[in-house]
């Protein structure tokens, strides 16, 4: 799959119609990245994606991806309400959440969404704040180490998610005396992998899994749900997920378990985020203060509310500058945000050009858990998304949140009347 880079002038031109900071997210690449995970799955009749929609909640998106054929992964009521109001309906919505409320389930169900249930108590919630519907996913959480040959590849051991291998067992025969007829099966083992090993590993799993529930109940696999977990390369030598081996490798382990034996009929869903959109957009900030202390720092007009990976995971995000990256990289500096904490930096000891305040800094894959994840710490306002049309043209999709967003849930206090007179007008 391409890696869009972003051209220089490309991040100029949007730069000089909105004030930064924003992210920008290419259109055209996240419909090729839709596009690409089709074809790769080509051989398997009912494929589909449901993109999962807390990677990157926002409606202009969302309806991209709804035009490429994908459905949404929801988790929580704000998710179901913006799934509904972009023309996602019945069997276009996932509804994979954990520690859920009856009030969030009978939700879903309203929306005739798939309940791709946590829990095995979760069985009589359902029950009692929607119904049981005739098709229902469960989701598997197998324990130990997830191994591939040698290497591990996750600790679903050490996972909140999912059901043991025997409460499948127990829920699936008590859904069906509340009236499912059939099923689906989940599991979530690896995050962010780039080896194509990982899905077609993880199908094998829930395949035999699935393959042995229907021994037992009597009812039907419908479908089997790989959910997310594919990976993008945020550094640059790392190398892409190769999605066609990984389609390959799914549809092989499909022959062997299903066709091969005469089984027909079972879809195959997916619940990616981050490979979808992740390398398809930037935050595209200014340097706008330049400090040498113990330590040479480059401070942005951006902060970890707007991105917050490489504070909370210490995850590296590439950074170019446009317009000098064919200058040598040959400073070593730390890039920063303004809140009052010191793990507000977008990159620690890299290497980059000569700047000056007021150049560009690009930063790159953060079209997905981007914006999203951002937080209101230091009482900082997120910032706006913007959309790089396939046409060229650049649409803002989201605005940048104000002082009245923020202070809105303080219509309760007495503060409220003096805000509103004094900074809210
Ligand atoms: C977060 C999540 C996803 C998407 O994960 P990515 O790493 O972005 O692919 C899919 N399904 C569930 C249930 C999730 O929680």
């Amino acid at each position: 799959m391409p890696n869009f880079s972003l051209r220089d002038e490309v991040a100029f031109e949007a730069a000089q119609k909105f004030e930064t900071p924003f992210h920008l997210y290419s259109e055209r690449g996240i419909r090729r990245t839709a596009r690409a995970l089709r074809d790769a799955f080509g051989e398997i009749e009912d494929f589909r994606e449901y993109f999962a929609v807390k990677a990157l909640p926002t409606p202009a998106i969302l309806r991209i991806l709804r035009e490429e054929g994908c459905g949404v992964d929801c988790a929580s009521v704000t998710e179901l309400m913006l799934a509904d109001a972009c023309g996602f309906r019945d069997g276009d919505i996932m509804f994979s959440a954990n520690d859920v409320t009856g009030e969030e389930f009978a939700l879903a169900r309203r929306l005739g969404a798939y309940i791709n249930l946590d829990d095995i108590t979760h069985v009589d919630t359902l029950a009692k704040h929607g119904g049981v519907p005739e098709t229902v996913c469960l989701r598997y959480n197998p324990g130990g180490a997830f191994r591939i040959g040698n290497a591990i590849m996750g600790d679903p051991g050490d996972a909140k998610y999912g059901m043991t291998r025997e409460q499948l067992s127990q829920a699936l025969l008590r859904l069906r005396d509340l009236g499912a007829a059939r099923f689906g099966v989940h599991a979530f083992l690896s995050s962010n992998t780039t080896d194509p090993a990982y899905y077609p590993a993880l199908a094998r799993l829930l395949f035999q899994t699935g393959r042995e529930l229907t021994g037992e109940s009597g009812m039907p696999l419908a479908f089997v749900n790989l959910s997310g977990g594919i990976g993008i390369p945020y550094r640059p030598d790392q190398p892409e997920t190769d999605i066609r081996a990984v389609g390959e490798g799914v549809a092989r382990e499909y022959r062997r378990a299903f066709t091969d034996n005469g089984i027909r009929g079972v879809a195959i869903k997916t619940e990616l985020g981050r490979y979808m959109t992740g390398p398809n957009g930037w935050l595209v900030t200014h340097i706008i203060n330049e400090k040498r202390i113990h330590k040479h720092y480059l401070g942005l007009d951006a902060s970890a509310c707007d991105l917050m990976r490489p504070a909370m995971y210490g995850a590296y995000h590439h950074i170019t500058i446009p317009g000098k990256e064919h200058l040598p990289h040959d400073r070593l500096v730390d890039v920063t945000g303004s809140l009052c904490e010191n793990n507000d930096k977008f990159a620690v000891d890299r290497m980059l050009p000569q700047t000056a305040i007021g150049d560009l800094l690009v930063i790159h894959d953060t079209g997905a858990h981007g914006l999203s994840m951002g937080y209101n710490y230091n009482g900082k306002l997120r910032c706006k998304e913007v959309l790089w049309r396939e046409d060229g043209g650049f649409e803002l999709i989201r605005r940048a949140e104000t002082p009245r967003d923020y202070f809105a849930t303080l219509d309760v206090d007495p503060a409220w009347e003096a805000l509103q007179a004094r900074w809210l007008k």
